[in-house]
């Protein structure tokens, strides 16, 4: 059987895909209890939607599992 030429891009998302899983989500600092999410826009984005934060100091976007941290809130451990 001739062996098939390996993408070494492909190779290094597999790689990449076997260690984690899957990218961690990203956590943003706000300073306000409301915030607006689009997923940053582009390809990645997502219909832009808001939140409330509530007495955990935090929320998670449905979307893009952004989690969105009140600075100085319950949920800050920086
Ligand atoms: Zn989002």
């Amino acid at each position: 059987m001739p062996k098939q030429p390996s993408d070494p891009i492909v190779q290094q998302r597999a790689q990449a895909a076997g260690e984690t899983g899957f990218p961690p989500p990203e956590v943003i600092y706000v300073k306000d209890h409301r915030v607006m999410c689009d997923g940053g826009g582009g390809a990645l984005g997502h219909p832009r939607v808001y939140y409330e934060l509530g007495d955990e100091g935090f929320v998670e976007c449905g979307y893009c599992d952004r989690r969105f941290v009140l600075e100085g809130g319950p949920a800050d451990e920086r």
